[in-house]
């Protein structure tokens, strides 16, 4: 079997996905680059994830053609691999309907903003238009709200999109945007919502940043 390492991190991530609650179902699902050849491999389509074998995760190219894998790749695939294509640093990608960003990902002003420092990592957070899903205009106005930088969006009646330079990072950007989500959600409705002033997110993020540079 070719890409084994790729395959076992993106079985292991969806699995982990699953037992944390932000993957029902088969919805949701997890794509990695390998370092060396223009490959992705990514969870299959419809085919529930536990038991899942590593043969079972579909290997595709940057364009999201199908090489290998028991069964066909994600329908969200044009998502993943658009992203890759526009954006060199992310190596990992993961798309879930996790309930509370999905709660979120609706009415008028959706816009997430950081609740605790460690939100400072992955703000902002944009809000994608709802397109149809799989579509190849939903993966283009993933990569446009992304930008250069961004690390996690809300697609409107749908769920969220996270990236990284590596899975430990995309699967962060998930965890964490629920994490804001869940806060958000709660502190509204007990009326004490009052997320980190933007003084305090600008000083969070340059914090972060000269870590991530040492
Ligand atoms: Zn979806």
């Amino acid at each position: 079997m070719n890409y084994e390492r790729i395959r076992k991190i993106v079985l292991d991530a969806i699995q982990d996905a699953v037992a944390q609650g932000l993957i029902h179902g088969t919805s949701g699902n997890i794509a990695l680059r390998d370092d060396v050849d223009d490959v992705v491999a990514i969870t299959p389509s419809g085919i529930p994830y536990t038991g899942m074998t590593l043969e079972d995760i579909a290997i595709v190219d940057l364009n999201g053609k199908w090489l290998e894998g028991n069964f066909k790749p994600s329908s969200e695939t044009p998502m993943h691999t658009a992203v890759m294509r526009a954006r060199k640093d992310v190596k990992a990608t993961v798309h879930t309907h996790a309930m509370y960003a999905t709660i979120m990902a609706m009415g008028e002003n959706p816009v997430l903003r950081p609740i605790t420092p460690p939100h400072c990592e992955f703000t902002p957070i944009g809000i994608v238009p709802f397109t149809m899903p799989g579509s190849d205009e939903v993966a283009d106005k993933v990569v446009q709200t992304l930008g250069e930088k961004g690390r996690s969006v809300l697609i409107k009646n749908h769920g969220m999109f996270s990236c990284g330079k590596d899975m430990k990072a995309a699967m962060m950007a998930a965890v964490y945007t629920e994490e804001m989500a869940v806060t958000t959600y709660y502190a509204k409705l007990l009326g004490n919502y009052e997320p980190m002033s933007e003084e305090a997110e600008a000083a969070m993020k340059a914090l972060i940043e000269a870590d991530q540079a040492v």
